[in-house]
């Protein structure tokens, strides 16, 4: 059996090219194109480098992107504030607050002060609500990713067993319910595991398809696969490395050198469902603005 790489590198192009071709054409047009403001809270290494990437990906297909640092330790009312502002601002067409936030800060009223329709890490009770029951909203920028990967790679989902490993309102959850709907990808059958699992491996082997989501590095070992699985490892652990001129390694939740042999597909850590997130991202901003100027 021929194991097939998912390249979220490449199919992320493709996203990217197609939109950096809609966003020259509403500019030609004399309409705005796109803007995305970004808020970071502190100096978290990883969550820096993330907000990095989403902000250089936007000037790459040529959206308008700005990124609001603030201090660790800025008040809660101080931050529901700027949300606020930005809400009503008419330039600005979406808003994502980069997770973690400090432990002072609720991370919930956060996420429900963003105005839904700016919501573009779909994280907001509405669109949520309406994720589950199937309404056209903005879907969670990496489980989003991970179903235009499917699609990329018309990988068939219908009437398969997908496993997937974490419940997770950001990742797990929702690619459990996106993979059980009855889009394309979709029609699974899906069991959702947990850490209070029993029998994790008995499921993982009966595993069409597995995401593992728990961020656990090598957690999915061979043995715990069948020939010709599928595999989206979304995992992203960062191991202190000396020989990585960064000082770190990424890992994501599969032993992949063990298991990729077994495999009909499987994304690569990384190069595998992060690039398909800032694509997904992208989709959503480009929607969220289309979505205000043009219904
Ligand atoms: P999270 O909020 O920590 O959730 C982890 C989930 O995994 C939880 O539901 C947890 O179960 C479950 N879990 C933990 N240990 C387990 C075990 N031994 N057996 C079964 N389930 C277990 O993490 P997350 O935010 O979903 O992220 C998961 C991973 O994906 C992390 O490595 C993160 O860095 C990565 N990630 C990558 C991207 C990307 O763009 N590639 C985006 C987001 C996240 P309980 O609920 O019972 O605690």
């Amino acid at each position: 059996m021929r194991m097939q790489i998912l390249d979220g590198k490449l199919a992320s192009q493709a996203i990217k090219d197609e939109l950096k071709l809609e966003v020259a054409q509403l500019a030609a047009h004399g309409h705005p194109v796109p803007h995305l403001v970004a808020i970071l809270v502190g100096d978290d290494g990883a969550s820096e480098t993330y907000v990095s990437s989403k902000v250089k990906a936007c000037s790459e297909v040529g959206f308008k992107s700005t990124l609001i640092r603030l201090e660790a330790d800025i008040s809660s009312f101080k931050l529901l504030d700027i949300i606020r502002e930005l809400n009503i601002d008419p330039e600005v067409d979406g808003i994502l607050v980069q997770l973690p936030l400090p432990h002072h800060i609720s991370a919930d009223e956060v996420i429900n002060s963003i105005e839904p329709s700016k919501d573009v890490d779909g994280f907001h009770p509405i669109n949520v609500g309406k994720m589950v029951i199937g309404q056209p909203t903005f879907i969670p920028a990496t489980p989003y990713g991970i179903m235009l990967l499917l699609q990329h790679y018309k990988i068939e989902t219908k009437g398969k067993h997908a496993v997937v490993i974490g419940r997770s309102h950001i990742v797990g959850r929702p690619m459990s319910i996106l993979l059980s709907g009855s889009g394309n990808p979709g029609n699974s059958t899906v069991t959702i595991c947990h850490s209070h699992t029993k029998d994790l491996e008995q499921i993982c082997k009966s595993a069409d398809i597995i995401v593992a989501a728990l961020g656990r590095p090598g957690f999915v070992k061979a043995d715990m696969v069948k020939e010709g699985v599928a595999i989206i490892d979304v995992g992203i652990t960062r191991i202190p490395d000396n020989l990585k001129k960064s000082g770190y390694r990424l890992e994501g939740d599969v032993d992949f050198k063990n298991v990729a042999p077994k495999c009909s597909f499987i994304t690569p850590v990384p190069g595998g469902v992060g690039p398909m997130t800032i694509a997904a991202l992208l989709k959503n901003t480009y929607k969220a603005c289309v979505e205000k100027h043009f219904e």
